[in-house]
């Protein structure tokens, strides 16, 4: 097994017409298992006039209802639970911060196939047995650490569980132990880079990394490259939501063209996120996705809010199954300011295109009268910081003419010190929407 590029041959370059088989004969059993053990489906499926014998192709997906986020909390903790609480062997929540959390409940079954497709993740990014893995993820509830932590384990490399929490502690344990894959979030995986910058290790000559596994949250090509060329290393994207297990559902392979979907295990479609129209292949929506292997909490055309394109043409891998690429942002994380519809994937696209700035950034808004204000805080990285022949308002007029390019908005820009915001060690907090219960 180790020197095939593959985890899996044969489901990995499975042909499509034979992943929609596989697809439609699992869809048909999760449904069934809807139907006769979760209360809250027997409801939802009664409410819209369908029996499992109602889906006889897989375009009959169509005819499920959607599942939603309030549909989770509000059936918090089990209502979606499909199994008598003694087949449920682990928990996991999201890290959404407002009302009930969203649970995720794992059977034994659940947890093999997540652990598998972990492991298959790792492995297309090129993590063998031979690696030293660094898992800079939170370990607990959250489903980041222990996510990876199986998939690690189930390749049999070396894991360093490191969890989240004391920055230099970690880079001396990633120099001292020859990691050689990080796995964190973009944010922490800069952080971490900005750190060794400060404290005099150079990545290339004193550490063994080679590859970084990046995800739950946002973040652009630029930064990628960014990241790269800090650590010396081979950045990957990963992606993964608790309702739907948690990192694993997709992830790119060494071609970097998007993250192929691991579809023997999850149905994706794309929607327009106002109508929840289907919409066709290769356009921009929310992703809604049935998982086809979850017995715990199984779930149907759930609706991520995550904006993405899906493309299905066959990637140079040779990997059958389709791929999303950089998801561009959340339906709910995107900001209407004066009118206009203000990703902050944007912002930090135009950010990371400046050599002067580091990485970190924040967005501002707020309507303290009738009108919407919109600022953006950067900082000069750190050797500009100690500069004095920075231009900063030829800066600041540069920045301004490239947002105000994508936008058509004219933000204030402030230009900070290098370390002047605050850094994150798990998701980054890079939104300030002051205008809530404003009108
Ligand atoms: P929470 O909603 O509390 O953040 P999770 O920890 O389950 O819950 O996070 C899942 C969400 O994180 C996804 O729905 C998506 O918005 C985001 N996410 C995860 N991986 C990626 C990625 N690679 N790129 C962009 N966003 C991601
Ligand atoms: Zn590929």
């Amino acid at each position: 097994m180790s020197d095939s590029k593959y985890w899996n041959k044969t489901v990995e370059t499975m042909p499509r017409k034979q992943l929609r088989e596989l697809q439609y004969k699992k869809l048909k059993s999760q449904v069934r298992h809807c139907y006769d053990n979760s209360p809250f489906y027997q409801r939802k499926f009664k409410a819209a006039g369908i029996t499992p014998a109602s889906i006889k192709s897989l375009d009959d997906l169509s005819k499920i209802p959607f599942t939603v986020k309030t549909d989770l909390r509000d059936n918090y903790p089990t209502g979606l639970v499909a199994v008598d609480s003694a087949e449920v062997v682990e928990i996991h929540a999201s890290s959404g911060t407002t009302g009930n959390p969203i649970i995720g409940a794992y059977t034994k079954s659940d947890m093999e196939a997540w652990q598998e497709i972990m492991a298959r993740s790792i492995y297309t990014a090129g993590g063998r047995r031979e690696d030293v893995i660094h898992i800079a993820y939170g370990y607990g509830l959250f489903t980041g650490g222990l996510g990876f932590h199986y998939g690690a384990q189930k390749v049999g490399a070396e894991i360093v569980p490191a969890s989240s929490g004391m920055t230099q502690r970690q880079i001396k344990l990633m120099k001292d132990l020859g990691v050689t894959i990080l796995c964190c979030t973009p944010s922490f995986a800069v952080y971490l880079a900005e750190t060794m910058n400060t404290i005099g290790v150079n990545p290339r000559k004193d550490l063994k990394l080679r590859l970084g596994l990046f995800g739950a949250e946002p973040w652009s090509e630029r930064t990628r490259q960014r990241v790269n060329e800090a650590l010396g290393i081979d950045a990957f994207d990963v992606y993964g939501l608790t309702e739907l297990c948690g990192p694993g559902v997709s992830m790119e392979c060494p071609e970097h063209n998007g993250m192929h979907i691991w579809e023997d295990h999850f149905i994706v479609e794309t929607i327009d996120p106002e109508t929840g129209e289907v919409l066709p292949e290769g356009e921009e929506g929310e992703l809604v996705f049935t998982p086809l292997s979850k017995m715990g909490m199984p779930i149907l055309r759930y609706r991520t809010r995550d904006i993405s394109v899906i493309e299905t043409d066959m990637c140079p891998c040779m990997r059958t199954h389709s791929r999303m690429m950089r998801v561009s942002g959340r339906s709910d994380d995107m900001l209407i300011i004066r009118g206009v519809n203000v990703f902050p994937s944007q912002i930090e696209y135009v950010i990371m295109g400046f050599p002067e700035l580091a990485t970190q950034y924040e967005i501002h808004v707020d309507r303290p009268d009738a009108l919407d204000t919109f600022a953006v805080k950067v900082e000069l990285n750190e050797e500009y910081s100690k500069s004095s022949c920075v231009n900063l308002n030829d800066l600041k007029r540069r920045i301004l003419s490239k947002i105000n390019n994508i936008t058509g908005l004219n933000p204030e820009i402030h230009i900070l010190k290098y370390g002047e915001l605050a850094r994150t060690e798990g998701k980054a907090k890079h939104v300030f929407d002051n205008r809530k219960g404003k009108t």
